[in-house]
């Protein structure tokens, strides 16, 4: 769904969307292990990654973690996509010129009009699905990176705001209005219907857990 699959009916479309997919399980893994590798180095216990629908879950059982130990552990999944996208951006640049490096990333994230080298303009020209794979690795790794850092749970950034943010209570208010502006971002900025509706579900799944405390 996230690939384009409304587009994958021709064969190239179908061709871009397996792209797409294959980029997609690359970005989760590496997130994943940046959870699952920097959590088994600060608190121990056996590491695993479970793979789901949307995305995929790192659990260190039987690991015991400081505070620090638990914000570095959630912060290092963002952290390993941030430095996987930097690698790219230096592959880019040893293979092609040092100014590819970002002109390239620029014009795939931003579409802007940044001037890249003849000889990556030439290389790229006619391969189209290997512009496609770079594009999603380096839009998922750095754009929903981005997002993920959001102070909305269950997102990583509000597993963050949850260590440093008293009561709890105030974790999911603070969750309802960063979803919910996503949300109307998403609708008119964006215009992403995908995006709207994972983020208007979030603010609605912070506010059912902040009815719960009403009732208590
Ligand atoms: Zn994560």
């Amino acid at each position: 769904m996230l690939g384009g699959l409304n587009q994958a009916n021709t064969p190239e479309g179908l061709k871009l969307l397996l792209i797409s997919v294959v980029a997609t399980t690359i970005s989760i893994l590496v997130h994943e292990f940046g959870h699952a590798l920097v959590g088994r180095r600060l608190g121990g216990g056996h590491a695993s990654i479970t793979l789901w629908a949307f995305g995929g879950l790192a659990y260190n059982q039987g690991g015991r973690f400081t505070k620090s130990g638990h914000f570095w552990r959630i912060a290092a999944g963002p952290g390993a996509g941030f430095a996987f996208f930097i690698l790219i951006c230096l592959l880019l640049s040893l293979a092609f010129s040092p100014r590819d490096g970002w002109a390239l990333p620029a014009n795939l994230l931003f579409s802007g009009g940044f001037k890249v080298s003849p000889q990556a303009a030439e290389f790229f020209l006619g391969r189209y699905p290997i512009l496609h794979l770079l594009y999603s690795l380096l839009w998922i790794n750095f754009w929903w990176g981005m997002v993920n850092l959001l102070p909305v749970i269950p997102l990583d950034g509000g597993r963050i705001a949850e260590l440093f943010i008293r009561p709890q209570k105030r974790v999911h208010q603070v969750a309802i209005v960063a979803a919910g502006g996503m949300a109307i971002y998403a609708a008119v900025g964006m215009q992403s219907i995908y995006t709207t509706l994972l983020f208007g579900y979030l603010a609605y799944r912070n506010y059912q857990s902040l009815k719960e405390y009403h009732w208590q």
